[in-house]
């Protein structure tokens, strides 16, 4: 049911831009469109084609059988071929008469020269197509996504049990990666960042092997992925007191965080609430140090549309699932970011992350 719902979405969208045949070489969006969970790992050698008439899945032996039982019930065909898969499908599109094909414009450079020299036709290259039909989410995948949320905030509760001096950013991050695979997720949806003291200043520090100090700031930004959905959440805490200046930073993020909270709401710009929370900053001399978007779309992949940055002008829509994560970066100082990850809803929004938000003196 859902491959045909997502189908008939996608075809609506090849009719609109009259394209006869779509490529989808985005292994993320091949789990999207056909619905086969679990079938097709990061690296996965799979193609999709989509034309009005068929929905063909191409892969190879290593995941033919998964890929068969996963079609069965839905319009999808398999066709595992002993040569390239691209060739098999060259020489299906041939057979179809098809004139025109798209690719996706993250296709790989030498797929997208061995299908343009193979194919005789015209060749477009178009940009997310199936990703913006991602970033309605159905029930089903909220549920996911909070499911993945909750082990999550589960996780960092059991890894603030672990922080003390002395204890390595490496060992947290080994920590966060055992327990969430021992909870039963697949695994992290991404490295997790455990950026301390000086290293907090670099929003997307590497783990490293620096012991944690008293008075050091700690940014920990965590996900799980579970049935095929990240999540993502940050938080901030202080090993020891915190400075009058630490706590000033800290409650000026937070303030941003809960401001753009509560102006979240469908049908409005995603750089509206940027705004919100940059000026929440601004207004305490802060605003500088906000160096990045205020958020990103999660679902397959921890980072999808739509974004909540200052360049993006579409409208959020309802059912959509962002994170809502401002931060402060002082170089010799340290940052601190708080990270909540929501469903968008007409009325404003539902927090999925649950971890508590006061800052917390470890
Ligand atoms: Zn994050
Ligand atoms: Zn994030």
């Amino acid at each position: 049911m859902i491959a045909d719902r997502r189908i008939s979405a996608f075809r609506r969208r090849l009719a609109e831009e009259k394209v006869g045949a779509f490529i989808v070489t985005s292994v993320p969006n091949v789990r999207y469109l056909t619905g086969f969970e679990g079938v097709f790992d990061d690296e996965a050698n799979v193609a999709c084609l989509v034309t009005p008439e068929l929905v063909r899945v191409y892969t190879d032996f290593r995941y033919e059988e998964a890929a068969r039982e996963a079609a069965e019930g839905t319009p999808w065909v398999v066709y595992a071929p002993e040569d390239s898969i691209y060739v098999h499908m060259v020489e299906d599109l041939t057979l179809q008469d098809v004139e025109e094909i798209a690719l996706e414009s993250s296709v790989a450079y030498g797929r997208f020269r061995f299908l343009s020299e193979r194919f005789g036709g015209k060749v477009l290259v178009v940009e997310h197509w199936v990703e913006s039909l991602r970033q309605v989410k159905e029930a089903a995948e909220i549920e996911r996504i909070a499911a993945a949320a909750a082990l999550t905030d589960e996780t960092l509760a059991h890894v603030l049990g672990v922080v003390a001096p002395g204890v390595r950013e490496r060992d947290i991050a080994l920590e966060i990666e055992m327990y969430m695979r021992r909870a039963g997720a697949d695994g992290v949806a991404f490295t997790p960042i455990v950026a301390s003291g000086p290293n907090s200043s670099r929003p997307h520090a590497g783990v490293t092997d620096r012991a944690l100090e008293v008075g050091d700031l700690l940014t920990i930004d965590l996900g799980a992925r579970v049935d095929g959905y990240c999540s993502d959440c940050t938080r901030t805490v202080v090993l020891g007191s915190a400075t009058d200046r630490q706590r000033e930073v800290y409650e000026a993020v937070l303030a941003a965080n809960l401001a753009a909270l509560a102006a979240i709401r469908s049908g409005v710009p995603g750089a509206d609430f940027d705004k919100i929370a940059r000026d929440t900053l601004t207004e305490r001399g802060l605003g500088v140090y906000f160096g990045h978007g205020l958020g990103h779309g999660v679902g397959l992949e921890v980072h999808e549309m739509p974004s909540l940055s200052q360049r993006w002008r579409d409208s959020i829509m309802a059912g959509s699932v962002v994170t809502v994560e401002p931060g402060v970066y002082i170089a010799d100082f340290g940052g601190v970011r708080i990270e909540d990850l929501v469903v968008v809803e007409e009325a404003g929004c539902t927090v999925l992350s649950s971890a508590p938000k006061e800052l917390l003196e470890l």
